[in-house]
C-alpha cells in the first residue's frame, strides 16, 4: 500500500489547486477522480462548457452586433446543435491537456477510480473494471463537488427533460425551452438559448431571481430579457411536469400551463458524498450533502481531513474553490498565509453578463452606513457607441464619511472582466478620488468607472 502526504479526491478546481500546491511544497500527492477525464464539473459539465456555449452562441448569432444591425442580424443563418458542440469539445480537450501537463510537470500522480474513505488515514480506490486497491495518506482533501438535484417526481430519462449536465448533449436545438430555476445556472442557460432566438420561459417559485445581486441591476436585467421576448414567471410554484409526445407541459400553481419543446430543470445541487465512507472517518454531511469545515483553514472536525469546493457549500464557484484548495494544502503542511480579502467577485455569464463585488445597495442600507451611488451607462462611453452597446451600466457605491468604495455592480458587455477594477479599489481601500485622479484608456468601457465616480462625487461634494 502506497503512502501519500496528500490524497486529493476529485480533480475539479479545488482538488487541482490543492494537488499542485502540495506538490510545489515537495509533498507526494495522489489525485483520484472517478470521472472519465480530469477536470471535474468545472471542465466537463459546468463552468467551461457553459461559457464556451455562450461564446459560440454570441459569435454565431451575431448577438453583439445587433445594436447596430438590428434584431434580424445573424452571422450564421442556420445554427445547429453540432455547431455549438464542436467548439465545446475543442475547448474541453485543451483544458484537459493543460491540466494533465500541469500534473505531470509538478509530479502529481493521478488515478481514474472512485475513492472511499476507510478511516482517517486510509482509502479504497475502485476502478471502472471493479479492481480495488488501498492507499494510505497523512492528509486528504475531499473535493468531490456536487451533482444536479433530480427530484424523483420528474421524468429526466426522456429526450425532453434535462438537467444542467445533460443539456450539453442535446442533438437538435429546441424550438422552445422552459427553464425551472432562477439561480445562476438557470438564468445563464435561459439567456444563452434566448440569444439564439429560441423562445424561453423562465420559471422561479420565489418572487425574484439572483437574490444576492443588487436589486437595481436585477431589475434592469429582467427588463432587458423581457424586452427581447423572454417570458419570466416569478412567484410561480410548479405543480406538475408532464411529458407529452411532442413537448413538455409545466402546470403552475396559478392555474397556467407553460408548454415547450424541452425543459431544463436547474433548481439546486447536492454534494457527492453518498459513497464516500465519511462515517468511517468520523465525518458527516448535512441533508444537501455538504461537509462542514473551518472557513479559514478548510479543516473538517477531523484534523487531517480537509474539504473544499462545492461540497462545502457557498459560494460554490470555480474561482473560490481554487483558492480554498490552495489554502487547505498550505494549512495541511504548515505554511502560514495572510487572511484573504473579505470580498471576491461574482460573475454571472448570462446574456447580458452581470458581475458584482462588495456590498449591494441593500447591504449598505442594512449596515446603516451613510452612502452615495454613482452610475454610468455604457452608451455614455465612446467605446460603447463604437461597439453599438445600447444597454448596460455600472453602479458604484461609496461611504459618505470615508469616501471609500463599498461595492461595484455591472450589468452588460464585459462585466465579468471590468469588475476587477472595482475589486482592486475596494480591496486596496480606495476612495471615490481614485476615479477622477487617474487617467483611463480612451475609448474603453472601463471609462464608465470614471463617469460613475464623477457622478457620485458630484452628489457627495468634497466632504
Ligand atoms: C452549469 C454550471 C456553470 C458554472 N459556471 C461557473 C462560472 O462561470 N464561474 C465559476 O466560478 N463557477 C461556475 N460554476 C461552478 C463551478 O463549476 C464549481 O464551483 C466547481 O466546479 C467546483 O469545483 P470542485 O473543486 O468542488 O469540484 P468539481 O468541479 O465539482 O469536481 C468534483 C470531481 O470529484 C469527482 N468525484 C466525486 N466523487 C468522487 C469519488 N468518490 N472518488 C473520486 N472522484 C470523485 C467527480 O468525478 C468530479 O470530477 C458552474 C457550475 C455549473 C454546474
Amino acid at each position: 500500500m502506497t503512502d501519500y502526504d496528500m490524497l486529493v479526491i476529485g480533480s475539479g478546481p479545488a482538488g487541482r489547486r490543492a494537488a499542485v500546491q502540495s506538490a510545489k511544497l515537495g509533498k507526494s500527492v495522489l489525485v483520484v477522480d472517478k470521472g472519465r477525464r480530469l477536470g471535474g464539473v468545472s471542465v466537463h459539465t459546468g463552468t467551461i462548457p457553459s461559457k464556451t456555449l455562450r461564446e459560440t452562441v454570441l459569435n454565431l448569432s451575431g448577438f453583439r452586433e445587433r445594436g447596430f444591425y438590428g434584431r434580424g442580424y445573424r452571422v450564421k443563418q442556420d445554427i445547429s446543435a453540432q455547431d455549438l458542440i464542436s467548439r465545446l469539445h475543442k475547448t474541453l480537450d485543451h483544458e484537459v491537456e493543460v491540466l494533465q501537463h500541469q500534473f505531470m510537470r509538478n509530479g502529481v500522480k493521478y488515478v481514474h477510480a472512485a475513492a472511499k474513505l476507510a478511516g482517517p488515514n486510509r482509502a479504497s480506490l475502485t476502478t471502472e473494471d471493479g479492481e480495488v486497491s488501498e492507499v494510505a495518506f497523512s492528509n486528504v482533501l475531499i473535493s468531490v463537488g456536487t451533482r444536479p438535484h433530480r427530484p424523483d417526481s420528474i421524468a429526466f430519462e426522456t429526450a425532453r427533460v434535462f438537467d444542467s449536465d445533460d443539456i450539453l448533449d442535446i442533438k437538435v436545438l429546441p424550438r422552445s425551452l422552459t427553464v425551472i430555476g432562477g439561480g445562476v445556472i438557470g438564468v445563464e442557460y435561459a439567456t444563452i438559448f434566448s440569444a439564439l432566438d429560441v423562445p424561453v420561459t423562465l420559471i422561479e417559485p420565489r418572487e425574484t431571481i439572483l437574490d444576492f445581486v443588487d436589486r437595481e441591476l436585477v431589475d434592469d436585467f429582467i427588463h432587458q430579457l423581457r424586452e427581447r421576448g423572454m417570458t419570466i414567471r416569478l412567484g410561480c410554484e410548479v405543480k406538475d411536469i408532464a411529458v407529452r409526445a411532442n413537448g413538455v407541459d409545466v402546470s403552475l400553481g396559478d392555474g397556467r400551463t407553460v408548454r415547450s419543446d424541452i425543459l431544463l430543470y436547474a433548481a439546486g445541487r447536492s454534494g457527492n458524498v453518498a459513497d464516500l465512507g465519511l462515517e468511517t472517518a468520523g465525518l458527516e454531511a448535512d441533508s444537501r450533502g455538504r461537509i462542514k469545515v473551518d472557513p479559514t483553514t478548510f479543516q473538517t472536525c477531523v484534523s487531517n481531513i480537509y474539504a473544499a469546493g462545492d461540497v462545502i457549500g457557498f459560494p460554490s464557484l470555480a474561482s473560490t474553490s481554487m483558492e480554498q484548495g490552495r489554502v487547505a494544502a498550505c494549512h495541511a503542511f504548515g505554511v502560514a498565509l495572510t487572511p484573504p480579502p473579505e470580498t471576491f467577485p461574482y460573475g454571472i455569464y448570462a446574456v447580458p453578463e452581470i458581475s458584482t463585488v462588495g456590498q449591494s445597495e441593500e447591504d449598505v442600507k442594512t449596515s446603516g452606513v451613510a452612502y452615495e451611488c454613482g452610475v454610468a451607462r455604457f452608451r455614455e462611453t465612446s467605446r460603447g457607441q463604437i461597439m453599438g452597446v445600447n444597454s448596460g451600466f455600472l453602479k458604484l457605491i461609496f461611504a459618505l464619511g470615508t469616501r471609500r468604495l463599498l461595492g461595484a455592480h455591472i450589468v452588460g458587455e464585459g462585466a465579468t472582466e471590468l469588475i476587477h477594477i472595482g475589486q482592486a479599489v475596494i480591496n486596496l481601500k480606495g476612495t471615490v478620488d481614485y476615479f477622477f485622479d487617474n487617467t483611463f484608456n480612451y475609448p474603453t468601457l472601463a471609462e464608465a468607472y470614471k463617469i460613475a465616480g464623477l457622478d457620485a462625487w458630484n452628489r457627495m461634494g468634497s466632504t
